[in-house]
């Protein structure tokens, strides 16, 4: 970060921010608990928006009310072209607020942000666009907290690149923020169940599925011993919250013409289409909540006003496509990851669109029952998922706070996605119940290193000589098939729910017995062999892996409480 702006230790007031496409947040640390505030307007969820008025400056909820009245002064949508070259954007959402324009290849808008009356309209660049938005943002949390916020630490998508984060870094500079540290969104909310007080530290792999407004972006993480390793990442564009918002703007739209056969469509003028929009995002909103929601406009389209309500199950039904897309993105990403739904022990939702209850209990159908599915709607510990992102920057940024800025970039650069980690579990053989051998893990696959791992062993229960055998693992899924059953006659159930609207037509069809499928271990290549002699009756055998940075591995035996033991070292 060479030039970028520091702030020495001592001077710091931190905080943690996201800054979405739709929406940003705030958190920052008391007695090592997080807490996201609310803006001087009382949101905790901030829409990433600005929008000017007889030269006054709007952000937040007051400037996404203005997208009704006055779209082409209001910017929206701009965090993912920060970085980027106005033909690489993707301005499909900006097509009712100011468009993005290209001004020498670099994306800018052009927006009447002055009060005089016959001022020209000001070009300003995306970069501009973010420091404003990002000014104001510190000054909510500056007058929230009663001192001058300093520091923050940001999170950002998996895929951002270093050109995206560099402007992002700028941006923020010029709004007098320094940034600690950028760390990946699924890290930060990773980080934000891990800290909580009642939290265990455990080894695990975690599925953070992170659904916001324009983008969907899915991560598979180890988390070994409280460092986190990500795995595979996969980011979607279609299958977002904006999609559910048109799905609902569509049905409700239908409905009006119907209702108003000789009313012009409300989606052919910008101020119906706003107006349907800002409404359905209301709308579905409530529908996390509630069964039923209800959605009304004031003079829709040619002066008519217009109710309605809508249904939980009905609003499913026909939001099937992108509930779909967003299973077989999570699919898809743990398949890139070389796992199974089953190796998984934790799925976080997180961001605005994971409040969804329908997306919570579909992923309970794809995991198993022994996943966690950390969603409001699946879990009653779960955290609120819009404020996971906002709540892990504030631990992380109470976690550095003290460091110099140089050290903190030492230390984190980019870590997390760049290191070293096992391919394979590396353990020892063991004999179960029935006397087979079996794999006992004692450093998982997937774990940052260095590490170091302890396991006691097994001696024979009148002590003697123990042979250890250090090998490689993996799993394997081992599926049962259940036995064949008579088949029912089922097309009568079929054609009742084709054309049955209410029916929720997508619920786990039947009964049908699964094919039983489970993780086992399969014994690998063999590593080494240590034979410890006449281990005393009763006594313990204490077994120690330790994986270098290079990957070498140090492999260690020994009579607990006795003296010496077998070293032995295998290069990578
Ligand atoms: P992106 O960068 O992908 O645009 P974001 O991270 O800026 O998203 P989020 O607040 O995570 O923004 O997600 C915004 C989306 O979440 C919007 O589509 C919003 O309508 C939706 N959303 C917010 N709250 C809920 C809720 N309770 N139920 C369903 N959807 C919700």
């Amino acid at each position: 970060m060479s030039g970028a702006k520091s702030v020495a230790p001592e001077n710091r007031t931190v905080i943690g921010l996201t800054f979405g496409n739709s929406n940003s947040s705030i958190a920052y640390t008391v007695d090592d608990k997080a807490e996201v505030i609310a803006n001087e307007d009382g949101d905790r969820q901030i829409p990433t928006i600005l929008s000017y008025v007889d030269g006054d400056e709007y952000y937040g909820q007051q400037a996404k009310a203005f997208l009704i009245r006055n779209p082409n002064n209001t910017v929206a949508y701009f965090r993912d072209f920060l970085g980027k070259d106005f033909e690489h954007i993707d301005p499909t959402h900006n097509h009712a607020s100011a468009h993005p324009k290209d001004v020498d290849g670099a994306v800018s808008f052009t927006i009447k942000d002055k009060a005089e009356e016959d001022a020209e309209p000001s070009t300003v660049s995306v970069s501009e666009v973010a420091t404003r938005y990002l000014r104001r943002l510190v000054g909510s949390a500056s007058d929230y907290l009663g001192k001058k916020v300093t520091s923050a630490v940001i999170t950002v998508p998996t895929n951002f690149n270093d050109k995206q984060k560099a402007a992002l870094l700028a941006a923020a500079n010029a709004a007098d923020l320094e940034v600690l540290q950028l760390i990946s969104e699924p890290v930060a909310a990773a980080l934000a169940y891990d800290a909580r007080p009642e939290a265990q530290v455990e080894d695990k792999i975690v599925v953070v599925a992170e659904l916001g407004g324009t983008r969907s972006d899915v991560a598979v993480i180890a988390s070994r011993q409280g460092m986190y390793t990500v795995l595979a990442t996969a980011h979607d564009y279609e299958f977002n919250g904006v999609a559910l918002d048109k799905i609902l703007m569509d049905h409700f739209a239908k409905e009006f013409l119907k209702r108003n056969p000789s009313a012009k469509d409300p989606r052919e003028n910008a101020r119906g289409l706003a107006k349907l929009k800002f409404e359905a995002e209301a709308t579905k909103r409530a529908l996390s909540i509630g069964a039923n929601a209800s959605f009304s406009v004031e003079s829709l389209s040619d002066g008519i006003d217009f109710a309605s309500t809508i249904n939980r199950l009905r609003y499913e039904t026909l939001s099937r496509t992108v509930f779909e897309g967003i299973n077989r993105l999570v699919e898809s990403v743990i398949k890139k990851a070389g796992l199974d739904v089953l190796d998984v022990d934790e799925v976080i939702l997180s961001g605005g669109t994971a409040h969804t209850p329908r997306i919570a209990s579909n992923f309970s159908n794809i995991f198993p029952q022994t996943t966690r599915i950390l969603a409001p709607s699946t879990n009653p510990y779960a955290i609120n998922p819009s404020e996971l992102g906002a709540r892990g920057a504030a631990l992380q940024a109470s976690l550095i706070q003290d460091y110099e800025a140089d050290d903190i970039d030492q230390s984190t650069h980019a870590a997390v996605t760049t290191v070293a980690h096992t391919s394979n579990a590396i353990g020892v053989v063991s004999l179960n119940a029935a006397g087979e051998e079996i794999f006992v893990p004692v450093v998982p696959a997937e774990t940052a290193v260095p590490a170091k791992r302890t396991v006691h062993v097994a001696a024979p229960k009148d002590g003697g000589d123990v042979l250890v055998k250090f090998v490689e693992g993996n799993t394997h899924i081992k599926v049962t098939k259940p036995e064949p059953k008579p088949k029912e006659d089922k097309t009568a159930k079929v054609e009742d729910a084709a054309d049955s609207d209410e029916e929720s037509d997508f619920s786990d069809d039947d009964e049908e017995e699964e094919e039983k499928r489970e993780k086992v271990w399969k014994i690998g290549n063999t590593l080494a062999e240590a034979a410890i002699r006449n281990v005393k009756k009763g006594g313990k055998v204490e077994v120690t892996v330790q994986v270098n940075a290079d990957l070498s591995v140090i492999l260690t035996t020994r009579e607990v409480g006795a003296q010496g033991g077998v070293r032995g070292q295998l290069n990578a």
